[in-house]
């Protein structure tokens, strides 16, 4: 099954839907370490479907979990969708900070392809924060690793990101040099570019004054019915590039039609930033045309649309931020007051309030599901005289040392209890009575073979066991116990250090 969610882990961003529709049922079904990273899936898809909240809070949960249990690549892999998280809400020193995160986690063992991922998605942030030249040192290292794989989708990504990162800081030919590469990639793997892949080619050509390559490079964006039906930014932002690029022309006319093609879809697509950079487009083009009252007016309004953008969503990000961390909070806080509710603190085991609500469903779960469960009360044999002739601690230690045993000697589903004093229950689903009876006989074993002799120097230890299974849907919590119980007194009169079970 984690080989599964491994394989996931790995598919290609632009197939998000499909992939978290294969882990739905590994998060379902799944151990807990495949729970956790088949959620990380869920958490991805939802903050790239813009359900920005729901995405950070499960991938918070999922970090919170492998903090606690040290599992470090799960903590690595939870840091990068905080990472996007952060980023989509606009937070950089947030997303900054667990993008490192995410790359120191990861070790040696660690898949190559993640750590690609993760690199990647390091550089991205610190390009965007102010720091080219660390970035660019990462994007080259994925670069390295994602070549020696040869993972041609991953180096497109990677040299897209190199050359947007080129363009932005004013090195053209080394966004030059990076877009030939996709070229080579593109045209040895027969892999097809992205949209964004294609608008970042057409901007660098663009840059370098090649106007006429830009309609020819956006062709396969620009006529792909699938992009003229999706919501994303793709076809409008190439709308924009081509309206530059025939606006650089002196082709105002087709430019214009760009432009209003460009602004028809963002409206339709509710697309604010490029709502925003058509409107600067439309300024320059009108500057262009000697239209300069329009050229202003349209600059003005630019201003204006950009402004109220920022404030719109930096309101949204602040939302966004309290809604996810009062969540986790919130949760954290009530798991914390439920878990200590649920047990006994001398032993750590769970106690009678747990066993009195958790029994009936298990026992409502086994009838439903036609299979037994096995209930057995353990009560130590001459517990007073272990208090009478050592002391009330030495008998305290005792007890935590079989409260150990007793947790050795399940796993989730069953489980184990202290009732009360030094009587313990065993709920064991799925168990009928002589398996059953065999655990609880390895139980005893274990409490009488246990070295005892620091805490009891020769006094033993042991425990009487009434052992019983649900026979029919008829039976009750209580009158499982009660079974249990007439076994266990049942076993004190045989002679104790025994188990007694249902007559067969
Ligand atoms: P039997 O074999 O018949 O079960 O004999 P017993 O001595 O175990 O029987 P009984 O149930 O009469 O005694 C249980 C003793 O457990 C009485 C009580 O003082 C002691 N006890 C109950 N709770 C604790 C506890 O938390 N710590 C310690 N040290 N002793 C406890
Ligand atoms: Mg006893
Ligand atoms: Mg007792």
């Amino acid at each position: 099954m984690s080989i599964e969610v491994a394989e996931l882990e790995l598919r290609p961003v632009t197939e998000f839907r499909a992939t978290a529709a294969a882990a739905a049922p590994l998060e379902r079904d799944g151990d807990e370490r495949t729970v956790m990273r088949a959620r990380l899936i869920r958490a991805d898809a939802a903050l790239r479907e813009g359900r920005t909240a729901e995405g950070g809070t499960l991938a918070q949960q999922v970090n919170a979990w492998a903090l606690e249990r040290g599992d470090a690549y799960v903590l690595a892999c939870s840091h990068r969708t905080l990472t996007h998280f952060h980023y989509y809400i606009g937070d950089l020193a947030g997303a900054l900070g667990n993008a490192v995160q995410a790359v120191a986690h990861l070790g040696d063992h660690d898949p190559a392809a993640v750590r690609v991922r993760h690199l990647m998605t390091l550089a991205v942030v610190l390009g965007e924060s102010g720091s080219p030249g660390d970035a660019a040192r990462r994007y080259r290292e994925a670069l390295d690793l994602a070549a020696a794989m040869g993972d041609h989708q991953q180096m497109l990504m990677i040299l897209g990101n190199l050359a947007n990162l080129a363009t932005q800081e004013g090195d053209p030919a080394t966004a030059a040099r990076a877009v030939a590469r996709m070229a080579e990639v593109h045209a040895a793997s027969g892999i097809a570019l992205d949209g964004p892949q294609l608008i970042t080619m057409a901007r660098v050509r663009l840059a370098a004054g090649d106007h006429a390559a830009v309609e020819e490079i956006l062709r396969p964006l620009t006529q792909d019915p699938e992009f003229r039906h999706s919501t994303s930014a793709a076809l409008p932002e190439a709308m924009l590039t081509l309206g530059e690029a025939h606006r650089l022309a002196g082709q105002f006319g087709a430019a214009q039609a760009d432009l209003d093609a460009a602004r028809r879809l963002a409206r339709d697509r509710g697309l604010r930033a490029t709502q925003a950079a058509m409107l600067e487009q439309q300024a320059v083009l009108y500057a262009a045309m000697d239209l300069h009252r329009e050229a202003y007016d349209a600059h003005v309004a630019y201003h204006r649309y950009f402004a109220e953008l920022q404030s719109a969503q930096r309101d949204a990000q602040a939302r966004t931020l309290q809604a996810v961390f009062e969540a986790t909070e919130a949760r954290r806080v009530g798991e914390h007051f439920r878990e200590l509710a649920h047990r006994d603190a001398l032993t750590g085991l769970y106690n009678r309030r747990y066993a009195d609500e958790r029994l009936p469903a298990l026992l409502g779960e086994a009838v439903a599901g036609g299979r037994p469960l096995a209930a057995a009360i353990v009560d130590l044999d001459h517990f007073k005289r272990i208090n009478d002739t050592l002391s009330h601690d030495a008998g305290d230690l005792v007890l935590r040392q079989v409260g150990r045993l007793l947790t050795e000697a399940v796993a989730d589903p069953a489980f184990a209890a202290r009732l009360g004093g030094e009587e313990f229950l065993l709920a064991l689903p799925g168990t009928g009575l002589g398996a059953a009876v065999r655990r609880c006989e390895e139980l005893a074993a274990r409490i009488r073979g246990h070295d005892w002799s620091p805490v009891t120097g020769t006094l033993p230890v042991t425990a009487s066991i009434g052992v019983t299974v649900t026979a029919d849907g008829q039976v009750t919590p209580a009158m499982l116990l009660s079974r249990a119980d007439r076994h266990l007194y049942a076993a004190k009169h045989a002679g104790r250090d025994r188990v007694v079970g249902d007559a067969q």
